[in-house]
């Protein structure tokens, strides 16, 4: 059911896109993964941009039904529930991820950790409950946390080690269904073209007309200055605490934690990625949200593939950009 809403949305709009000699640039927009999502892609004919827009949303919506935390019938959920120590047989995709996941809290040093979840709980209780967790509640969270109690057997099994863990994917599983929608579209004879989902973007092939691709960086709300991004084929992600969080007494707390404190990211409104492909630049971002601009920078300046640019908070209220040395050379001049 899901799947068929995305795909009647594709059918409209690729029938409303031009159609003049020569290729033509064809948009759909749809609902993927709870948010808004774009496609553009550039093609000689209305129905090659058609068949490609359906095999992409239906990949992107795959990707949802196996790893939200949010459907209780994706593998991701049935690995949540099965308890400890009892490995779960998960598809070539989940297992990709999880993968990903794992080599991103290695890059990362554990900023970026998907076995964080048992703290959002903690988090989502005290939204509920209106009060601060205590220093007890949150310790006995995080000693349920930790890609090292998180095991990927040879023969694509994932079990957790710790009763009481739990994983959530959704800090990478955008990006990876982003990837997914870009190699669909290529292998449905697109050569270039945008695949948007909710602020993370991946543009891919020459852009029509030549010259760079030309992106606006997310402005997270009271942010004036546009910042306009030229760049080639890449992934520009976005993570921020104005997205989503929880009010707990008054206060709002983002829902990115930070899985060595176990305590919610604070003053980052947002990150800016761009990176090489979107599973990575998706995990960077939300991993930087964690790791604040200081530690975050100096990270990304020690990784040839990515650039950052971050708005932080600061104690008048203003918003402090601050970015990474490669980041400039993107920003458009004009
Ligand atoms: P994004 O919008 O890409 O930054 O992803 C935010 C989502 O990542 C959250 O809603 C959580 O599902 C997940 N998340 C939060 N904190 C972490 C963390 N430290 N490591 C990995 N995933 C996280
Ligand atoms: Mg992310």
């Amino acid at each position: 059911m899901r799947r068929a809403l995305v795909l009647v949305a594709a059918v409209v709009a690729a029938v409303v896109a031009g159609c003049s000699p020569g290729p033509s640039t064809f948009e759909v927009n749809a609902v993927v993964m709870g948010t808004d999502a774009r496609l553009v892609a550039v093609a000689q004919e209305a129905d090659t941009a058609q068949a490609a827009f359906e095999q992409a949303t239906d990949r992107m919506s795959l990707v949802e039904e196996l790893m939200s935390t949010y459907l209780p019938t994706s593998e991701v959920s049935r690995l949540n529930a099965v308890g400890a120590d009892t490995p779960v047989l998960v598809s070539p995709m989940t297992l990709e991820v999880f993968r990903a996941a794992v080599e991103m809290s290695k890059m990362t040093g554990g900023a970026f950790d998907v076995t964080y979840a048992p703290l959002r709980t903690v988090w989502r209780t005290a939204a509920t409950a209106g009060q601060l967790p205590t220093d007890a509640i949150v310790a006995a969270a995080l000693a349920r946390v930790g890609t090292d109690k998180l095991t990927i057997t040879q023969d694509g099994h994932v079990s957790l080690a710790a009763a009481g863990m739990e994983v959530d994917l959704g800090g990478i599983a955008k990006g990876y269904a982003i990837d997914m929608a870009v190699k669909a579209l290529q292998e449905n004879g697109i050569r270039s073209g945008i695949v948007d989902i909710g602020h993370d973007l991946r543009l891919f092939g020459e852009r029509p007309g030549g010259g760079k691709w030309r992106v606006g960086v997310y402005r997270p709300p009271g942010v004036t200055d546009d910042i306009v991004l030229e760049v080639g084929p890449c992934a520009v992600t976005t993570s921020g605490d104005y997205a989503r969080g929880f009010d707990v007494a008054g206060e709002w707390y983002s829902h990115i934690i930070d899985p060595r404190t176990g305590w919610p990211v604070k003053d980052v409104t947002s990150v800016t990625v761009i990176g090489p492909d979107a599973i990575t630049a998706d995990a960077m971002a939300t991993a930087l949200s964690v790791a604040g601009a200081k530690e975050g920078i100096a990270l990304v300046e020690s990784l040839p593939d990515f650039e950052c640019l971050f708005m932080t908070r600061a104690a008048d209220d203003e918003v402090r950009v601050d970015m990474s040395s490669g980041f400039r050379d993107y920003i458009a001049e004009d």
